[in-house]
């Protein structure tokens, strides 16, 4: 499929896709954890690098290189590392790319589990994480150290949906000579693609959008073929690669990957108009919504707004935590589960769970209120996910 230039839905369905002797339509799962040789001297040589092939899974799997050749081309990446999770791809990027005495300069927006990586794993080995404003491109110039070598970014940020400027914090990077790693999981290369905007690196969390349909863990480092040998070079090492059945359950959930996230687009942003109107509503933070203060960059930088609207129920009768617990203990169909990117709607009152282990005042000036709560949009319909919220909101 090389020659030619396919449109991103063609590139979802087909990019990647290699037949085995058999001609199979859908591509194979191959699990084995090891692969054969004709004689001990193609094994010496397959071991030494001068011939190509697989070796053993740890190394390479002919169901996860479809899968990584199909989300490079949609990112157009160089290469893309598969790995066992979205967080052993952000474990991987750093171990691959920064030694002892580096620094990193981090959006404060970002994923609690990647907080908790720089912050007591990372910085045991010598790495020190500055943390600063998503949205404040002269913050990320003020925070540059000598020594800095990777700035780290996620937009739209969880849960209130902030957008940073992926060109112009880009832009900061390259002035002192860090690389700029940018985790896609909210948009997907559907909706997003930093590399284009000026990222070096780009992480993928699959188990979200990618599977799309809460079956399995999966993640990706995708980026240059230079930035990627460290990185490869430490998960065949370190072991914390994709297997080969996750491989394929994603590598099937990219061929969907496109209509899901228009519809899931489609949905939120009916969904997020319907909540600005509703009484009990006292804010809504959706990219897609004009009342978003960073609108206009995100239409400019992402094709949608995404699939995740978050709002802050009013708090009267009673505290804000009682209002959102309200709404979230009332709904009949949408699941309570912290996880995003499923055709089934979820709902998560982020202060009592994915941000509850920061402290209040950490909390309330990161702007989390007690009020708020989460919703991924899933694909049922929106009349429906309206009705299971508007009986706890009481109207
Ligand atoms: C879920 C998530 C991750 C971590 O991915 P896992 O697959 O759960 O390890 C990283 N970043 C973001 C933005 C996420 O939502």
């Amino acid at each position: 499929m090389s020659e030619t230039k396919y449109q991103p839905e063609t590139l979802a369905v087909r990019a990647g896709a290699v037949r085995s002797q058999f001609g199979e339509n859908s591509e194979a799962l191959f699990l084995t954890s090891s692969f054969v040789f004709e004689s001990a001297a193609q094994a010496a040589a397959r071991f030494i690098g001068e011939q190509p092939g697989n070796i053993y899974s740890r190394f390479t799997n002919p169901t996860v290189t479809m899968f990584e050749e199909r989300l490079a081309a949609l990112e157009g990446a160089e290469q893309c590392v598969a790995t066992a999770s979205g967080m052993s791809a952000i474990l991987a990027c750093v171990m691959g790319l920064l030694k002892s005495g580096d620094h990193i300069v981090a959006s404060q927006s970002i994923f609690g589990a990647t907080v908790n990586l720089f912050n007591n794993i990372i910085k045991k080995f010598g790495v020190e994480t500055t943390y600063v404003s998503a949205t404040d491109v002269s913050a990320w110039q003020a925070a540059v150290r000598p020594n800095t070598r990777l700035f780290f970014l996620e937009t739209p940020s969880n849960p209130l949906t902030e957008i940073s400027d992926i060109a112009a914090i880009a832009a900061v990077a390259k002035g002192c000579g860090a690389l700029l790693a940018v985790d896609n999981c909210f948009c997907t290369p559907i909706l997003q693609r930093p590399l284009e905007l000026g990222a070096d690196i780009v992480i993928q969390s699959a188990t979200k959008y990618i599977d799309g349909q809460g079956r399995v863990l999966g993640g990706a480092v995708l980026g240059s073929r230079k930035n990627m040998e460290g990185v490869y070079g430490f998960l065949r090492t370190a072991g914390p690669t994709l297997s080969a059945f996750n491989a394929w359950v994603l590598l099937k959930g990219l061929e969907t990957l496109k209509l899901r996230m228009d519809a899931h687009s489609a949905n939120a942003l009916e969904l997020a108009r319907w909540l600005e109107a509703q009484p009990n509503v006292a804010r809504v933070f959706y990219p897609g919504l004009p009342s978003h203060p960073q609108h206009q960059l995100a239409m400019k930088q992402q094709k949608t707004g995404g699939g995740i609207v978050s709002f802050e129920v009013a708090s009267s009768p009673g505290s804000g935590k009682e209002a959102a617990w309200r709404v979230i203990d009332n709904t009949r169909m949408i699941s309570i589960t912290a996880n995003l990117g499923d055709t089934k709607s979820t709902i998560t009152h982020p202060a009592s769970t994915t941000h509850g282990r920061i402290s209040p005042e950490a909390r309330a000036a990161a702007g989390i209120t007690d009020g708020l709560i989460r919703i991924a949009v899933g694909l049922e319909a929106v009349v429906d996910i309206q009705n299971d919220l508007a009986r706890g909101l009481g109207n």
